[in-house]
C-alpha cells in the first residue's frame, strides 16, 4: 500500500501470514550502533527477526514488512490474554543504541516522525490506547526497550498512548496478591512477577524502577483499570 510518510523501502524476507486481525502496536529500540546496521540485521533470513518499519534518529522512516504480513519482532510475548502478538500487532523499531550501548533520550525527529506514522496506524485499525505498547510490556521477562526515557508522554499528547494516571484514590490493594491480579488484569504476563512489576514500573512510574510493590504503583494500577472500565481510557 502506498504510504505518504513512508520514506523507502527495505523489504525484509523475515514474515509469514497473520492469524490475527491488527489490534495493538508494539514499540521497540534497535539497540544497535545505526540504523544501516539494525537494517542489515532485519533483512538477514538467518536472524529471524524483523519489523515493519524502522524509524532512524533523523526521521527517516523505512518499510521492511507490509502491515498485512506477521513481522517477527514481539518473540514469545502476552499482551490481555493474547500470546500471539506477532500477529496481532504491528512492530515498530525506532534506530537507538539501547541499553546496551549508551542509553538516552530518543532524537526528537525520531519521535516527530513516529506520531504521524503511529496516527495513520491507529486510525486505519481503530487500535485502542491501552493496547498501543512497549516490547517490555509483552515480554516483561526477557526485554526491557523502548525503556524508561521512552516520551509516552508526548505519545499521550496526540491520544496514541494512555497518559500516567492522576491518583484520585489510595493505595486500593492490602497484598501483593491483589497487586498481581490488578495487574494481569491490565494486560501483563506476571509468570516472572519481579519482572513483571519492573516492566510496568519502567512504563508507570519510570523515575524509580526497583521490582518491588509499593503503595504509588498499586494506586497507579488501580487507577488505570478504573478508567478503562470507565471508558475514559479505552
Ligand atoms: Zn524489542
Amino acid at each position: 500500500m502506498k504510504d505518504d510518510l513512508v520514506h523507502r523501502e527495505t523489504p525484509s524476507p523475515n514474515f509469514g501470514e497473520r492469524k490475527l486481525p491488527i489490534s495493538m502496536a508494539v514499540l521497540h529500540y534497535t539497540e544497535m550502533a545505526d540504523a544501516d546496521a539494525a537494517l542489515q540485521r532485519m533483512c538477514d533470513p538467518q536472524t529471524q527477526v524483523s519489523a515493519h518499519y524502522l524509524i532512524t534518529q533523523k526521521g527517516e522512516i523505512i518499510r521492511l514488512v507490509p502491515e498485512e504480513k506477521r513481522a517477527w519482532h514481539a518473540g514469545a510475548s502476552y499482551w490481555r490474554g493474547q500470546k500471539d502478538v506477532n500477529s496481532a500487532s504491528v512492530g515498530i523499531e525506532l534506530d537507538h543504541p539501547g541499553h546496551a550501548l549508551g542509553y538516552r533520550a530518543f532524537a526528537p525527529a525520531q519521535i516527530e516522525a513516529l506520531v504521524p506514522l503511529l496516527a495513520r496506524i491507529v486510525k486505519q485499525y481503530d487500535i485502542p490506547r491501552a493496547n498501543i505498547v512497549g516490547h517490555s510490556d509483552v515480554a516483561p521477562g526477557r526485554k526491557i526497550d523502548p525503556g524508561e526515557l521512552f516520551p509516552w508522554d508526548r505519545l499521550a499528547q496526540y491520544g496514541l498512548a494512555i497518559p500516567r494516571p492522576k491518583i484520585t484514590l489510595g493505595d486500593p490493594f492490602d497484598n501483593d496478591g491483589a497487586f498481581y491480579l490488578a495487574l494481569e488484569r491490565f494486560g501483563y504476563d506476571i509468570t516472572d512477577g519481579r519482572k513483571a512489576v519492573e516492566a510496568f514500573q519502567r512504563r508507570w512510574r519510570p523515575e524509580c524502577i526497583d521490582g518491588q510493590i509499593d503503595g504509588q504503583i498499586r494506586a497507579i494500577v488501580f487507577q488505570l483499570l478504573l478508567d478503562r472500565d470507565r471508558g475514559s481510557a479505552r
